[in-house]
């Protein structure tokens, strides 16, 4: 497996405080040691790890995610110097390439500046809730007022000036889908992408969305898959949809895919998936640096090594699963508890075994049986997996986080 991309945190603090934030509000405390903008020293010392790294890996292509915090805060001249270093670093390698894109939360762009980040190169993806009512509850600004007018502002100028949008929704099941069904079509989008909740079996007892979950996916997928006239390609499930035809791997919440994507801190810390930071303070910090380590040390560390393997290295209960090549034990976040690491089927175990259900039975009645697919029941899988949970064997190295 090949380290493919990374998140940088160029910025490490935000301009929001939005509620369900894995930086800031889900208990881990790190990026309070860490310093508000990665610097221009560590900035080339990554573009020569990356370019060091596709050579040894005789990769060609390689991603770059711009986020943070908000990468916003950080001015334009930053990535004018940053796209300006790229060209340097790799002049004598033309057929190595970077593709650079931002993950923002909107509320910082302007015509001005989404026009210079498209003349850099930089592709721009808006965070945006899927209504309007969930963005005044969730996305907010450290005073409570709702940030949703200027993340609305901002994805209608990448709109106008990129004549393409895309935004990322974490899923809030307080909201129909009806209603947020309707709001994505609104927005015009071509490109959005669905985040499970960062809930693990700790946190889940505040707010227990389980049940709804699977409905809420059901119905969503059902709104869209259904729908005649121009619709945004929702990641989420067209990669289900792959999946269950064979024709894809999925990516992190399902499918037999490897985690290919590290992070980069702002201080040049290497570390793995940051929503990982959800489930305990301090769990995904390394002592691996850009200054003194290649990126795929990352392999090395037990959390960074579990998230690369996560949809194989499954405990008892997801490798017994009729589900497992499909599912793979989920996203890797919902499956933390204190008590047992990663060793849990996903704390929405019940609602994937409906979707997944759904979107084959779906299929099967599109499709008939010409590609041998077969319809699922899925009471008859849950009570088959609840029954696995009374001959669990308990696999150590997943325990131990
Ligand atoms: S047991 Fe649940 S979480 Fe695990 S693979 Fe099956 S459906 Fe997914």
């Amino acid at each position: 497996m090949i380290i493919k991309s990374i998140v940088l945190k160029t910025a490490s603090r935000c301009n929001l405080n939005c509620s369900y934030c894995y930086i800031y509000n889900k208990g881990d405390l790190s990026y309070q040691k860490q310093p508000k903008f990665l610097s221009k020293k560590l900035a080339t010392k990554l573009l020569e790890r990356v370019l060091s790294h596709m050579i040894s890996n005789d990769l060609n292509t390689f991603v770059i995610v711009f986020h943070g915090g908000e990468p916003m805060l950080y001015g334009l001249q930053y990535y004018e110097f940053f796209i300006n270093e790229y060209k340097r670093i790799f002049a004598h390698n033309p057929e190595k390439r970077i593709e650079f894109s931002m993950q923002t939360n909107g509320t910082l762009l302007t015509e001005e500046n989404v026009t210079i980040l498209t003349d850099l190169g930089i592709k721009i993806g808006v965070s945006m809730d899927s209504t309007k009512e969930s963005n005044d509850n969730n996305r907010v600004y450290h005073n409570h007022r709702s940030s949703y007018d200027e993340i609305l502002s901002g994805l209608k100028i990448v709109s106008r000036i990129t004549g393409s949008s895309g935004i990322l929704s974490v899923i809030d099941v307080a909201y129909s889908p009806e209603k947020s069904y309707d709001h994505i079509k609104q927005t015009q989008v071509q490109f959005m992408d669905l985040l499970l909740p960062d809930e693990t079996y700790d946190s889940i007892k505040e707010y227990d969305i389980r049940g709804k979950l699977g409905e809420w996916l059901c119905e969503m997928f059902d709104l869209w898959f259904h729908d005649k006239e121009t619709k945004p390609n929702i990641r989420f499930f067209h990669a289900m949809i792959q999946v269950i035809l064979g024709m894809g791997v999925g990516f992190d919440p399902f499918g037999k895919n490897y985690g290919d994507t590290i992070v980069v801190e702002s201080n040049g810390d290497i570390q793995t998936n940051d929503g990982l930071r959800s489930c305990k303070n301090g769990i995904t910090i390394t002592n691996l640096n850009i200054l003194f380590n290649e990126l795929a040390e990352i392999k090395d560390n037990p959390l960074g090594n579990l998230y690369i393997n996560n949809h194989f290295s499954l405990p008892y209960i997801c490798s017994k699963c009729p589900l497992e090549s499909v599912c793979s034990g989920g996203y890797l976040v919902n499956r933390y508890s204190s008590k047992n690491g990663f060793d849990n089927e996903s704390v929405f175990c019940k609602d994937m075994i409906k979707f997944i259900s759904h979107v084959q039975n779906t299929l099967v009645k599109l499709l008939n049986d010409d590609l041998g697919l077969e319809p699922m029941d899925s009471k008859e899988i849950i009570e088959y997996v609840d029954k696995l949970k009374n001959e669990r064997i308990p696999k150590p190295e997943l325990m131990s986080f």
